[in-house]
């Protein structure tokens, strides 16, 4: 019988609490890289093969994880499993991941997304990023603190969701309504910040715990006008009151104070922040146009004017911001009858959590052990995460992927070159371990 060496020398009695780095690193990324070959895409979310794959490493390890299908008979499935602590008179520290990733366009991609290839110093495909290579740094630090024998501080529980990119509604949401019992945590880890030589600030090694998210607030634009013949323009034309309206929409006041989180940043980062996309979407309210739909027939014909044109903005909110407001005064500066804007989501603002605890600090020093010159930050995130829900449940919530990756890299999420680091994939899962063994 064939073991991995990872398992021969887990196997011996173990006096000394430090884990064979090279053994873990290699039985990891084999993990990583069957991982990444299960074509976990959502929709339709089928987790039952990632599951098991997380199930047999965790009950090999001794622990035994518990599986749910989320929608009965779909193979939507989660794990949840515990780790013991030490005062049980703790909340638990609840780590979350997620086993769906976003689908490929395959005649895009130049290697194999579901081949877990390796490949230039990287690990290539879907969900190497997203998220599963932190995924095996949550698996891998549970299972590794088991075999040396290691009691946490307190009980570290890890929930696998099946539902993330599609907005969480069969995954985090509905474990918090059928089994909020179960994962009660005071703290979540999950995912969102990151390390970086150059998104947070030129030339700097900055690692930023999202401690916050903007306010996820879509919109909906429908314009009334009247058909006619393309030959002959009119006024009541619903393309152009849609395009008129449009530019009204965009065109939004600065608007909400500058956040404190932006602030801490900024002070932490001695006023030298990128200029990027990223850090500009975390200072503002920001508006992005996002679909355009029109037209009379399939394929639209040409010669016709439509009586409907409708648009989607994708409006992203600060922390604190009134989403009510923010549409009503759309609406106002809009002001046109024949101009409709209605919201497709209702964004929940629970602020931001509170980084003035022991987890933030254990982190702080956990990433400085193995990036001694690092600055680490509290940061907002402009995209939104699994946390908010958390958030709104009371937990306090930080999102980290402990790797450095240039902004280069990070763009490769849910793009046909995603990919991270292996060199960085290791360091994360050290940065992990030794955060879980210290006291928190
Ligand atoms: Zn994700």
């Amino acid at each position: 019988m064939r073991r991995p060496a990872f398992f021969l020398f887990l196997a011996l009695p173990l006096a000394a609490a430090e884990p064979d780095w090279p053994a873990i690193e290699k039985h990891s990324l084999d993990l990583l890289q069957r991982y990444i070959r299960i074509q976990s895409i959502n929709p339709p979310a089928d987790t039952k093969a990632a599951a098991e794959l997380f199930r047999a490493e965790l009950v090999a390890a001794g622990l035994e994880p518990a599986i749910t299908d989320a929608v009965p008979g779909q193979n939507q499935m989660r794990l949840l499993v515990r780790l013991p602590g030490r005062d049980r008179s703790k909340k638990p520290l609840l780590l979350l991941n997620h086993f769906d990733v976003v689908p490929v366009d395959a005649k895009a991609w130049r290697v194999d997304p579901f081949g877990g290839l390796v490949k230039d110093g990287f690990i290539w495909g879907r969900g190497a990023m997203d998220m599963k290579s932190a995924g095996i740094m949550h698996l891998m630090t549970l299972v590794t603190l088991k075999r040396l024998g290691i009691v946490p501080a307190r009980d570290i529980l890890m929930l696998c969701t099946p539902d993330e990119e599609t907005g969480g509604v069969q995954g985090i949401r509905k474990m918090i309504r059928e089994q909020w019992s179960d994962i009660d945590s005071e703290y979540v880890l999950d995912e969102g910040g990151f390390g970086s030589r150059d998104v947070f600030s030129p030339g700097k090694l900055v690692f930023g715990i999202s401690v916050g998210e903007k306010q996820v607030s879509w919109l909906r634009l429908r314009a009334k006008g009247t058909a006619a013949h393309g030959s002959q323009p009119i006024a009541e034309n619903a393309n152009d009151i849609l395009l008129a309206a449009i530019g009204k929409a965009i065109d939004a006041p600065e608007r909400g104070k500058p956040s404190p989180v932006v602030a801490a940043m900024r002070e932490a980062l001695r006023g030298q922040l990128a200029d990027n996309k990223f850090i500009r979407a975390i200072q503002r309210n920001t508006i992005s146009l996002t679909t355009l739909n029109s037209g009379v027939g399939n394929p639209p014909k040409v010669n016709v004017i439509p009586s409907s044109a409708e648009a989607t903005l994708d409006c992203r909110l600060l922390p604190g911001v009134s989403a009510e407001e923010f549409v009503s005064e759309m609406r106002a500066r809009i002001n046109d009858p024949r101009v409709t804007v209605e919201r497709i989501t209702d964004p929940a603002d629970p602020g931001v959590s509170r980084y003035d605890t022991p987890l933030f600090e254990a982190l702080r020093k956990a990433i400085l052990k193995y990036h001694p010159q690092a600055i680490v930050t509290p940061i907002l995130i402009p995209y939104g995460t699994d946390s908010v829900w958390l958030r709104k449940q009371g937990v306090t919530a930080y999102g980290i992927a402990p790797m450095a990756i240039d902004a280069a890299t990070v763009a490769t999420m849910h793009s046909d070159e995603e990919r991270v680091p292996v060199g960085e994939f290791f360091t994360g899962l050290k940065i992990f371990f030794e955060l879980l063994k210290s006291d928190f």
